[in-house]
């Protein structure tokens, strides 16, 4: 493939993601996207079955949305949050808190999803200052995945995570096993009665741990840390950045499971793939603890673009496209698809385990020794799939065609047995 003028030019002075520079390939340059595919430069066309990091839930460039963020745009790209407000993002709060479970209706918007967890974390902690007490630890779970910035690295999986370098410069947190079976429920249980007391709260991936290898769990988990969280009064925050909106084939995975938290952290297909924004949606009963005549009691927090119009313009679009069409429905069709199709490379020798959740299909290997390779024979046969840790999974758009799917479950196949 001929290199553009601009990314030969930028080589040099670009810093990609999760990348050991000196050895990373130069990634291949994007023309534009449409539905489900992403268009090269030269022309190829690559069927996504990662939906860009999971935020494209109506498939790219979704006529709604592009058209309601034109709007925004001729109106007014961007204003400060702090004493003027806008339409945008008053509606979405309203229309979040309305989707949300009763009770959980305060909406504090950021930028990130790591950032959205970490207000969801200061909101914790600074619950507990206000009544008094100091507590900053939080429980969080191996495999466990909730960003990349310093104190959301903390609650990760500390040894398989993408931070292992950073243990002991990081925060302490008490990092459990998801208590799915009689051992992990008894190491559990005597880790929480061991560090209650010195618990701000509790935080998870609700039913999917999503870059931490999309490990399911079963609801009954998450009636297990509700019933603790309870019994010690602890925050239990559902970080459903990566499950949120659809990709349970449920709006949100916490009502399939029927358990409500006291903060719920969205963003990735908030704004179906369209603009960063992320929001952190709090109980009445948290943010009643900020009340007070004392402003030292106020949460402290304001990122510059908070809210941002345009963000929350498609945001707004994304929420009208889930009430028109039947995404939910969409999904249900593509996890049935993905089971049939995928159900063949369960005979392939390194094939340890495939299994589907809503729109989510993963084919476990024991082990990828090489990523690249996979990657590049997965672009040979045109379709655009990620390869994570040790699992081959497919998250593509809601609205993506049974066709299409159907090349990239193949694909898969074909690319491990080596046909
Ligand atoms: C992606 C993700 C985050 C971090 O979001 P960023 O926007 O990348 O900061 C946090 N939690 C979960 C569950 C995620 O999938």
């Amino acid at each position: 493939m001929s290199v553009p003028d601009w990314l030969s030019k930028g080589w040099n002075h670009i810093w990609l993601p999760y990348t050991q520079m000196q050895t990373a390939p130069m990634p291949l340059p994007v023309a534009c996207t449409a539905g489900s595919r992403i268009i090269l430069a030269d022309g190829q066309e690559l069927i996504d079955g990662v939906a860009s990091w999971w935020t494209a839930c109506h498939g790219y460039n979704h006529p709604h949305i592009t058209a309601a963020v034109a709007a925004q745009l001729r109106e007014m790209p961007h204003v400060m949050f702090g004493g003027l407000a806008h339409a945008p993002a008053y509606r979405l709060a309203a229309r979040l808190a309305n989707l949300t479970p009763e009770g959980l209706d305060r909406v504090f918007f950021t930028d990130s999803g790591s950032v959205a967890v970490e207000v969801a974390m200061k909101i914790a902690i600074q619950a507990w200052l206000n009544r008094g007490e100091r507590r900053s630890k939080f429980m969080a779970f191996r495999d466990g995945y909730h960003g990349d910035t310093m104190a959301t690295m903390a609650v990760c999986d500390p040894e398989e995570g993408m931070h292992a370098l950073f243990s002991g410069v990081l925060m302490e947190h008490v990092i459990a096993p998801l208590p799915r079976n009689a051992e992990t429920r008894s190491e559990f249980e005597r880790l929480m009665d061991a560090n209650a007391s010195d618990l701000a709260g509790i935080i998870v991936e609700p039913l999917v741990q999503g870059a931490g290898g999309m490990v399911f769990h079963d609801p009954e988990v998450l009636r297990l840390l509700r019933s603790y969280a309870d019994h010690y009064g602890l925050t239990l925050i559902f970080d459903e950045i990566f499950t949120g909106f659809g990709r349970t084939a449920a709006m949100f995975a916490h009502q399939l499971a029927g358990v409500r938290p006291d903060i719920l952290t969205l963003s990735k297909a908030l704004t179906g793939g369209t603009s960063p924004l992320a929001a952190t949606i709090v109980s009445n009963e948290i943010f009643k603890l900020f009340l007070s005549e004392d402003s030292s009691k106020a949460f402290m927090h304001g990122p510059t673009f908070m809210a941002n119009p345009l963000g929350c313009a498609a945001a707004n679009a994304s929420l009208d496209l889930f009430e028109s069409e039947d995404r939910l429905g969409q999904a249900n069709k593509i996890g049935a698809q993905m089971k049939s199709e995928l159900g063949v490379c369960r005979k392939i020798s390194d094939v340890v385990d495939v299994r589907v959740m809503g729109a989510i299909g993963v084919v476990q290997l024991k082990r990828i020794d090489d990523v690249g390779a996979l990657q590049k024979e997965f672009i040979r046969r045109g379709v655009w799939v990620r390869p994570l840790r040790n699992v081959i999974y497919l998250t593509p758009a809601l609205t993506i065609q049974s066709d299409e799917l159907s090349e990239l479950t193949h694909a898969i196949g074909d690319v491990l047995s080596g046909s």
